[in-house]
């Protein structure tokens, strides 16, 4: 059945889990998230599709159907499952997007490892998924694509099927040209990204960087330029900008520029937040805290997320700051992604070697400084330690948006609690009235730490109050409007441009 809308994102909209022998499909693990919203649009929506990537041994003879039916809470829609070989996904994705492509997004030149990739296979799974993607869509349907995974496959698309209006999200940051240079494709991602309709980015940095990087490479025009909204623009941080490009033109096409942040479930969170048993197992964790301030860190183990610099930032202060001990505990959640590469693999150990230090150094039987967390923690239990927290302290080095500090504000249903946040986390454009820091400095990072470990709880209120305005207002729902308005702005272009 052919589709008005298409997703396009490398994950299934489910997980396949094995019951009593027979594959069920079932909702993912976390109701928050970015999977959940995207899912919402096929409510809107005659039928929908979602294309995703599945492993096979052989994928001619994948031995899996190629498209399921799925009738869930968002409606009937399609997955078209792309089968990929282990050699191909670890090529496209763990190899050319992760080795070559995420340091550049992030700006970590010293990173970026180019003798592994084989272009010719990055290409041929972005076609496969083009041409999944290509199948599905009715006539003039939408088309959305995720993440720089995916960069070649609006321009395939484009080719296969020049009826389509084809949106593309990036949900890392963007870098600036002398960074994204580093690419030697850069021309033909660029090409590839100039034949969608509109190109989202999460803040106006981004979008500003993008037509930097398409100026120097293309004759690229700014039709429309707007200014960005106050609410956006944190004074004096990193990322601000004040005007962001909206409308722009290539070879006689208009292309939309939008920026718009993803944002998290507030609506969802809150009520978790609320529920008596959360509430009670917060007091718990609380209780058990002997009265020390409990400092809460969380994020995927990767150099982006500066773990290593965050943890010595709290060796210093414990080390200058003798009142400190034995009065403040710093649960440090880092994630390992269990990729293999020695990249994260490193970072895992630089983690686990500066935290045992530390413990080591100023740890007692009574009380040790660092609980330190490797694995994943289920949502519902983040809950509870967002309740419990003092601080909520995230340190990114670059990080496109980061959600878990939304979703610290978000769970703040009583007002207190203090947010620490990075100038280089997309968020900090929203959120100015958390505690900004910049990881780059040491002093800046004590600083910070210790501003909220001493803050008054008068302060500490005005501030999480403002924030939980941005926040609320920058929802998950709010961004996935300003999507699909975009969406409808483009499609109206079109017709003008091409009326039948
Ligand atoms: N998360 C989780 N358990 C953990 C750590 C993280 O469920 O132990 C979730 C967290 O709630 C958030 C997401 O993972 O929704 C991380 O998103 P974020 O944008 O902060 O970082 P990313 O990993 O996408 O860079």
């Amino acid at each position: 059945m052919s589709s008005d809308l298409v997703i396009v994102y490398h994950r299934q909209p489910y997980e396949e889990v094995e019951e009593n022998g027979k594959t069920v499909f079932r909702e993912n693990a976390s109701p928050n998230g970015i999977v959940p919203t995207l899912k919402s649009f096929f409510g809107k929506a005659e039928h929908g599709a979602w294309v995703a990537w599945k492993l096979a041994e052989d994928p001619v003879n994948p031995g899996f159907e190629r498209v399921v039916e799925i009738d869930d809470a968002h409606g009937k829609y399609s997955v078209s499952r792309l089968p990929l070989t282990a050699e191909q996904v670890s090529s496209f994705y763990h190899i050319t997007s992760k080795e070559a492509f995420w340091p550049i997004l992030h700006s970590f030149k010293g990173n970026y490892n180019y003798d592994p990739v084989d272009w010719p296979t990055f290409r041929e799974v972005n076609w496969a998924f083009a041409e999944a993607a290509a199948s599905e869509a009715g006539e003039n349907a939408r088309v959305w694509v995720h993440d720089y995974n995916l960069w070649l496959v609006p321009g395939y698309l484009r080719q296969m099927r020049p009826d389509l209006t084809i949106s593309f999200f990036h949900h890392t940051p963007f870098p600036a040209a002398d960074m994204f240079n580093v690419l030697p494709w850069r021309r033909e991602i660029v090409e590839s990204l100039l034949a969608c309709d509109v190109i989202g980015f999460q803040i106006p940095r981004y979008a500003a960087n993008f037509l930097s990087v398409a100026r120097s490479l293309l004759d690229v025009d700014v039709l429309e330029r707007q200014p960005v909204d106050h609410d956006l623009i944190s004074e004096g941080t990193a990322l601000s900008e004040r005007s962001a490009p909206t409308l722009i033109t290539y070879e006689g096409q208009q292309i939309a520029i939008s920026s718009s942040a993803v944002g998290v479930a507030v609506d969802f969170i809150e009520t978790r937040a609320s529920d008596p048993v959360f509430r009670e197992q917060a007091r718990q964790v609380r209780e058990n805290m002997d009265g020390s301030q409990l400092i809460l860190s969380v994020g995927r183990t990767d150099y982006t997320k500066g773990g290593v610099e965050q943890l010595e930032s709290f060796e210093r202060i414990l080390q200058d700051n003798p009142r400190l001990r034995g009065n403040v505990r710093l649960m440090h959640v880092s994630v390992s992604a269990n990729r293999n590469m020695t990249a994260y693999e490193d970072i895992q150990s630089g983690i686990e070697e500066t935290a045992g230090r530390i413990n080591g150094r100023f740890g007692t039987l009574d009380w040790q400084p660092i609980a330190l967390i490797s694995r994943a923690i289920p949502f519902d239990d983040l809950i509870k330690y967002y309740l419990a927290a003092d601080i909520a302290w995230i340190t990114p080095l670059a990080d496109g948006m980061n959600l878990v500090c939304k979703e610290y504000v978000a769970a703040r249903t009583d007002n207190d609690g203090v947010l620490v946040l990075s100038e280089f986390a997309g968020a900090a454009v929203e959120l100015n009235s958390a505690v900004i820091t910049n990881p780059f400095s040491n002093r800046s990072m004590d600083q910070a730490i210790l501003q909220a470990l001493d803050m008054p709880q008068a302060e500490r209120r005005t501030r999480m109050t403002a924030l939980r305005r941005m926040v609320k207002r920058f929802s998950v729902e709010a961004w996935g409007a300003e999507q699909a308005a975009e969406f409808d702005k483009a499609r109206k272009r079109r017709e003008r441009a091409n009326p039948t």
